[in-house]
């Protein structure tokens, strides 16, 4: 069946394709079933495709224009707040469901875990016909985080290095009843709206 994909003829007979070296414009040659290469001339690495051009290279935007580098550079949103059991879980599902840019990652998670997510916030979710799965998380740092948009958490807020810090102002609806719920999601759905038109 492999053998049949029109695409596994370049990794079955890989060509050589030439760029050009974005650092000091030499001509790289690269096979096309390769990932990368480095410059001859300088060492600087060259990439094969676009999406590790735009993720990685630090001429990229340049070389593809700030328009499409904006729709492919990949970001990683955390929501945070201090349980990840009732907003910030609100806010991944909803994100998850509302953005349409399949470059923004959205994790979500908290300084105190708690054991599960919240019964309301399942329910105002399914009101959104979101059958949300998500579990509470703790800090979780190892990946890199673009922004971080804290809810509530204050000086327990992690300082995740390198991240953009945004403070949204929701209150917390826990044990305030289901219309408590439903308020803080549309106050975060109102702000998912804001944060990803302007994500770069
Ligand atoms: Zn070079």
């Amino acid at each position: 069946m492999f053998d049949k994909c029109p695409g596994a003829a370049h990794i079955r007979t890989p060509t050589i394709i030439t760029k050009k070296c974005p650092q000091c414009g030499r001509e790289v040659e690269i096979f096309s079933n390769e990932m990368q290469t480095s410059c001859g001339n300088c060492g600087f690495t060259v990439y094969n495709d676009l999406e590790s051009c735009v993720q990685w290279c630090k001429y990229a935007e340049e070389c593809v224009g700030e328009e499409l580098y904006r729709k492919l550079k990949k970001k990683r949103i955390a929501f945070v707040c201090v349980e990840n059991s009732c907003r910030s879980q609100i806010a991944e599902a909803l994100a998850k469901k509302m953005s349409s840019r399949p470059n923004l990652e959205f994790v979500s998670m908290g300084t105190h875990p708690s054991k599960e997510v919240a019964p309301e916030v399942l329910e105002v979710l399914r009101d959104e016909s979101i059958m949300w799965r998500g579990k509470p998380k703790g800090i979780q740092d190892k990946e890199p985080v673009d922004i971080v948009v804290s809810m509530g958490c204050e000086v327990a807020c992690p300082a995740i290095l390198g991240a953009k810090r945004i403070e949204w102002n929701i209150e917390d609806p826990w044990g305030k009843g289901i219309e408590a719920y439903r308020k803080a999601l549309s106050a975060i759905k109102k702000q998912i709206t804001e944060l990803v038109e302007e994500v770069d």
